[in-house]
């Protein structure tokens, strides 16, 4: 049999292992990492489709390569389900992941040595958001604002205050680990002020944005960047929404600025996955995720743990462990073996460093897409203070939960179709 008729499984049976482990390892579990989501069969389909193949540098109708009628066809596509979704005057669908989308608006809007001033990243920003570590701290001059001392909220006077310090050429909003409603008005307010240009980087809340349950950047901020894999559900991937007048800059900045050819079979599971996002079915989803991260959040507090700010309005919540002698790390890999898995996050003024912090950042969007609601909340919170109060010292505990768990997500199965 040639190479190319082989299954997986014949081709290479060590891969295949792997991946029906993980499979498995995705029905076995409750996953509430807030960033990550489960896919469709379509999207999953369409980016294992033969759209792989081709080289396509450029953009539709102006195409380095030729043969590319299809692709024109589907970016087209892809870009117009992203403009109605969003009610955008121009998308870019070709970046690869939010950190290049991030970058590509970075090489748009400033040159080298700018001043940007966007969310401190112990505060709930991104690494692409002017962290040291990263080519956005190295390349511009950044400066940070934070969250409210006494309400952990945004504080729209101490952004006003920073910003006319530091005068910045672009202020970034959006967040990674931000449990609250952003208002994106009051920073063009301040972006107006200062002579600002404003992006909004909405990889976590796109999903909530899209179905019309959080406020709408689009309006309001010169560029939107986005991820299309986390509250979106789409393929893993990114897109940039601006206005006209960006528009030109925007796309000469991901090509030829920054990529070469587009992952083309993840820009067609990007028009699919906007479609998808079109739906009722997807609003009704949102709101869904919203309810189920209120009723998981009120558990928790009545099982005594706390929530950074004191609850929720999106998708996910930031546990502050400092009152159980636990730290987010230990919390997360205690929850990892009774089934549960959550990522360890900073909480504002974390006194620990990055791989060990004082929170977690549990989130709803997977556990919602399994077609869980309130009850199964109810019962997923109080296993999770179970494990993160009495786990460490009683191993009975961390296998009771750990069947309960399996119980749950057998009554609640992904891909059910795949071997
Ligand atoms: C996830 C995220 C990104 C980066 O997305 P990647 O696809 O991981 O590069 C950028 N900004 C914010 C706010 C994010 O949460």
């Amino acid at each position: 049999m040639s190479i190319m008729t082989r299954t997986l499984a014949q081709a290479d049976p060590e891969v295949a292992e792997i991946i029906h482990n993980e499979l498995e390892r995705q029905q076995d579990t409750l996953m509430l990492i807030p960033s990550e989501n489960y896919a469709s069969r379509a999207t999953m389909a369409v980016t294992g489709s033969v759209m792989t193949n081709k080289y396509t540098e450029g953009y539709p109708g102006k195409r380095y390569y030729n043969g590319c009628m299809y692709y024109d066809e589907i970016e087209n596509l892809a870009r117009d389900r992203a403009k109605a979704l969003f009610r955008a005057d121009h998308a870019n669908v070709q970046p690869h992941t939010g950190s290049t989308a991030n970058m590509a608006a970075y090489f748009a809007m400033l040159e080298p040595g700018d001043t940007i001033l966007a969310m401190k990243l112990e505060h709930g920003g991104h690494l692409t958001h002017g962290h040291a570590v990263n080519f956005s701290g190295k390349l511009y001059d950044a400066h940070f604002y934070g969250l409210s001392e006494e309400t952990d909220q945004l504080d729209y006077d101490q952004v006003r205050e920073r910003a006319h310090e530091v005068k910045p050429k672009l202020i970034v909003c959006g967040a990674s680990a931000y449990p609250r409603v952003i208002d994106f008005r009051q920073f063009r307010e301040i972006a107006d002020e200062v002579g600002a240009l404003l992006l909004a980087d909405i990889a976590h809340i796109a999903g909530l944005v899209a179905a019309g349950a959080h406020p709408d950047p689009v309006p309001t901020c010169h560029v939107v960047t986005s991820t299309t894999h986390k509250t979106l559900r789409g393929p893993r991937s990114a897109f940039i929404l601006s206005t006209d007048e960006w528009a030109r800059e925007i796309d000469r900045a991901v090509f030829p600025g920054l990529q070469g050819g587009a992952l083309m079979h993840v820009v067609a599971a990007k028009a699919v996955a906007f479609k998808e996002a079109q739906s009722l079915f997807f609003r009704e989803y949102q709101r869904q995720i919203m309810r189920n991260a209120q009723a998981l959040a009120g558990v928790l507090q009545e099982e005594g743990l706390k929530l950074v700010s004191g609850g929720t309005d999106n998708h996910l919540m930031l546990v502050d462990l400092r009152n159980l002698e636990i730290t987010g790390r230990q919390a997360a890999d205690l929850l990892e073996e009774a089934g549960i898995v959550v990522n360890k996050n900073a909480i504002p003024g974390d006194p620990l460093p990055p791989n060990e912090t004082s929170g977690i950042r549990p989130g709803t969007p997977g556990l919602t897409t399994r077609g869980m609601q309130e009850p199964e909340m109810d019962q997923i919170g109080k296993m999770m203070a179970r494990v993160i109060r009495q786990g460490r010292e009683d191993d009975t505990v961390l296998a009771e939960v750990r069947s309960q768990v399996r119980e749950l997500c057998e009554a609640f199965p992904i891909y059910e179709y795949l071997p």
